[in-house]
């Protein structure tokens, strides 16, 4: 039986087409396996021309020229936002600001939104599965401006204590800023529950989607959250570029991040003024390229269908779930429902260190990720320093999971 007919919706076979490095081979001449997604995922042919296609035909600075080029570089940055705004659900592009990465989006919420909003004895809520990024800006902030900073405990499978989370939402919380699925343990939050906890308090919500935008269908007009932070990278874009989603009059509310050129409407020698959103939060050149094939890889998800894209891991996840679990020496982390977890499974085997697995494992031609998954609160949590983890994407099969199972029962031998 092929992946095709077996597992529902995609056309795996004509998928992996798109993607050139999944016929490449690596460590002993293997065939690649790629089941790192959740660190960055692979780029089909459609993006990677988007990306030639620029330099080769269009290149100019945007915002900037009357010349033919400059006007075309600007048309296809500005259609991108379009794109995009329309991929994520957001009510305006104008709301859209493209950043760096998921990273840069948290951080410009923490500093702009933070300094102009925040006052002593104010509180922010975070959780305890985030990734560094959605914590370490945080606590910067708390200590700028002297606000607390509170978080939601996590359950031994990973969950997030909900219960907790109605206790420590309160009056005084002004911002709740929580992942909507973690890339540590792929738990699934119940950001509905949340944010109405935080609705409640009239508290912000900030959604970090850098694990659910590339496999999940988003939409942040119905969400209900302030701030939504996400990764090309993650979701079949390139590197380098991401996106902030705000509320126009929330983003109305911040000063810049950053300022200097295409950010201001008016500069004299004693001061300045700002232009609208979204260019006063995008000062100096962008990745105008990264932002038109971030726009590309928008579409070719949208293509292929969100929730084709959901089922197709949710049943892969349950096959891995399966298989890995008859290996005697696994410890499977997170929850067993595949309804409550996105396509990662972070596992341990018995006495044998994540690193020793994931070297292993790239001999025979899987990439796995091993290591702290820049969660280290959630390692010490689990009480462990590392874990090995497999996360998939739309062009994984049946099939890899079978290698994968097979291999790491001959890692289980070899280091027994
Ligand atoms: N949040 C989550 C949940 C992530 O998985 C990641 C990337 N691993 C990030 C934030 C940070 O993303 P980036 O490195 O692209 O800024």
């Amino acid at each position: 039986m092929t992946d095709k007919e077996h597992l529902t919706g995609l056309n795996i076979e004509q998928i992996r087409r798109d993607f050139p490095v999944l016929k490449r081979t690596v460590g002993n001449d293997k065939p690649l396996v790629y089941l790192d997604n959740a660190a960055t995922s692979q780029t089909p042919v459609q993006v990677i021309a988007e990306i030639t296609r620029f330099y080769r035909d269009h290149n100019a600075n945007i915002h900037r020229g009357v010349h033919t080029l400059s006007v075309e570089s600007t048309d296809l940055y500005e259609g991108a936002r379009n794109t995009i705004a329309e991929f994520l659900g957001a009510p305006s592009a104008s709301e859209c600001i493209f950043t760096r990465n998921t990273t840069e989006s948290i951080n410009l919420v923490a500093s702009a939104w933070g300094k102009s909003n925040l006052q002593e004895g104010d509180e922010i809520v975070i959780s305890e599965i985030e990734h560094h990024s959605n914590i370490v800006p945080w606590q910067i902030i708390r200590d700028e401006l002297n606000v607390s900073l509170r978080f939601i405990p996590m359950l031994a499978d990973g969950s997030l204590d909900v219960d907790a989370a109605a206790e420590i939402i309160g009056p005084r919380t002004k911002l709740v800023a929580i992942t909507a699925m973690a890339n540590s343990l792929g738990n699934i939050t119940p950001l509905a529950d949340i944010i109405e906890m935080a609705k409640k308090h009239d508290a912000l919500v900030l959604v970090d989607g850098a694990q659910s935008a590339p496999h999940m269908q988003t939409d942040v007009a119905a969400l209900g959250a302030d701030f939504f932070a996400c990764s090309a990278h993650k979701m079949l874009g390139p590197t380098g570029i991401g996106l902030l989603w705000a509320k126009a009059e929330v983003l109305d509310t911040m000063q810049p991040f950053m300022t200097g050129g295409d950010m201001i409407s008016t500069v004299t020698m004693s001061q300045s003024t700002w232009a609208e959103i979204p260019a006063k939060f995008e000062a100096g050149t962008p990745n105008i390229e990264g932002a038109i094939a971030f726009g590309a890889a928008c579409n070719y998800l949208d293509n292929i269908g969100m929730t084709s894209i959901r089922n197709h891991e949710k049943e892969l996840t349950g096959l891995a779930l399966d298989k890995l679990n008859s290996i005697e020496e696994i410890t499977i982390f997170g929850p067993s429902d595949v309804e409550k977890r996105g396509g990662v499974i972070s596992f341990a085997l018995q006495g044998i260190h994540p690193h020793d697995i994931g070297q292993f494992l790239d001999s025979e031609g899987i990439a796995i990720r091993a290591g702290h998954h820049c969660a280290q609160p959630v390692m010490s949590a689990l009480n462990v320093p590392a874990t090995a983890r497999a996360s998939f994407y739309l062009y994984n099969t049946e099939a890899e999971i079978d290698h994968l199972t097979d291999t790491l029962n001959q890692v289980v031998k070899y280091f027994g």
